[in-house]
């Protein structure tokens, strides 16, 4: 087992966001480990600055370029910071020299070209965008054989997975259960989602997340991403991937080997322990995270996903199957579905229709390369948008 060498070099995408900021806290826990190489943020140029100005990494990215001119004035007596702009930066910086890993804290498919760039340069990954995975996982993970980069999870079932396989590198899996929590929908009838309210869909009851992954997670299309991730981060075939509702969130995923033992990775609902985990593999770090206690959850439960009520998770799963672009249809799908819900436009449910339907009429690939993923991200956007429109309200 290689040893982790520290400082690590860190260019962290997305660092204004709620696994940015928190891998942040990482970082600042855990002085002489890691130094920040670039940080990004889409929008929240203060935010942002205020990042620049504690971490002093080399460059930073604001995705839009009309703050620019802010970002640029206010780091203007730090001429160690290098201040770009636009997407085309953005995958320019993943892939710079000066850093050992990049994590791909960003949300959506914007996650794809940087995080191409960044495995072309060598760049380790630790992967919290599992959109990427989800659009593109064949072409992602041989690009990450063919440069010899490691692809570490994040998202907090991955990581437990992934941490039951150290040492097991000689044993198949049989199967990996991802647990979810159900959301904050659990249990409802589709006459009750009909009603339900972007505030209610926000609330989710373990985890304190991006709006985009809390509404997927009362959806369940997140548990549907992470089915599609989980295939490509670990090698199974689709009928290796179970799904089972556990609504304390304790039981972060299980891996069954050939002899029908299980492991299983548990611990509080907290993403900075698999952020640290990815960042400082292979080694654990010490840390003041607060500890769980079996006396304080005395019942952990288990129920069957209710795919018949989410659809989404069918969905994903039938998407799965189909293979070739059809997961690149469904993320882009979700993506416009999820920002029209949030905008008040579309209900709870027709997102998935949303989703549903352009499956059905977005032109299908069974062979795509990155080109066609961005075509078809584009076609789908097109269509998805036009769904919206005639349901908006
Ligand atoms: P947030 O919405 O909190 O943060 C997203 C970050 O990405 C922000 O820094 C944002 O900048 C930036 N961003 C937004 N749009 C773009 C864009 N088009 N191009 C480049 N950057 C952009 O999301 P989360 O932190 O919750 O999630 C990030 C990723 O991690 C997602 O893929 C999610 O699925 C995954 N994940 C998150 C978990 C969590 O607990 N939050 C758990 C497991 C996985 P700005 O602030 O300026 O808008
Ligand atoms: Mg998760």
């Amino acid at each position: 087992m290689p040893s982790a060498t520290f400082p690590k070099r860190i260019t962290l995408l997305g660092s204004t966001g709620s696994i940015g900021t928190q891998a942040l806290n990482v970082v600042r826990a855990q002085p002489g480990r890691f130094t920040i190489t670039a940080l990004s943020a889409h929008s929240n140029a203060e935010l942002l600055i205020q990042q620049a100005q504690e971490f002093r990494p080399a460059a930073v990215v604001i995705g839009d370029e009309s703050k620019l001119g802010q970002v640029r004035a206010a780091l203007a007596h730090q001429p160690e910071t290098e201040v770009l702009a636009g997407p085309a930066a953005l995958a320019d910086v993943a892939a710079r020299p000066d850093a050992d890993i990049v994590l791909t804290a960003m949300v959506g498919y914007a996650g794809l070209l940087p995080t191409v760039r960044a495995i072309q340069a060598g760049k380790d990954i630790a992967l919290a965008n599992k959109e990427t995975l989800v659009v593109a996982g064949q072409l992602i993970t041989d690009l990450v054989r063919q440069h010899g980069v490691r692809l570490l999870p994040v998202d907090s079932e991955h990581s437990a997975i992934f941490q039951c396989l150290v040492g097991e590198e000689q044993n198949p899996i049989e199967k990996i259960i991802l647990t979810a929590s159900g959301g904050p929908f659990r249990g409802r009838s589709r006459e009750q989602l009909a009603q339900v309210t972007k505030a209610q869909a926000l609330k989710h009851p373990n985890w304190d997340m991006g709006a985009k992954i809390t509404i997927d997670s009362a959806s369940l299309m997140n548990k549907g991403l992470e089915v599609i991730e989980a295939k490509w981060l670990f090698g199974l075939r689709n009928e290796q991937i179970d799904v089972v509702v556990h609504p304390q969130s304790i039981i972060h995923s299980l891996v069954q080997f050939e002899d029908g033992s299980l492991k299983a990775q548990l611990g509080l609902p907290d993403m900075k322990l698999p952020i640290q985990y990815a960042l400082g593999y292979p080694q654990r770090l010490p840390n003041e995270f607060p500890r769980f206690s079996f006396l304080d959850y005395p019942q952990l439960t288990f129920e069957p996903a209710d795919t018949g009520t989410f659809r989404n998770l069918a969905l994903a799963f039938e998407a799965m199957r189909q293979a070739g672009n059809a997961p690149c249809i469904l993320n882009a799908a979700n993506e416009v579905a999820v920002a029209a819900f949030l905008r008040d436009e579309i209900g709870f449910l027709e997102m998935s229709e949303v989703v549903e339907t352009s499956l059905a009429r977005v032109s299908y690939l069974a062979a795509p390369s990155l080109d066609d993923y961005v075509l078809t991200d584009q076609e789908t956007r097109r269509v998805a948008q036009e769904l919206a429109r005639a349901r908006a309200v």
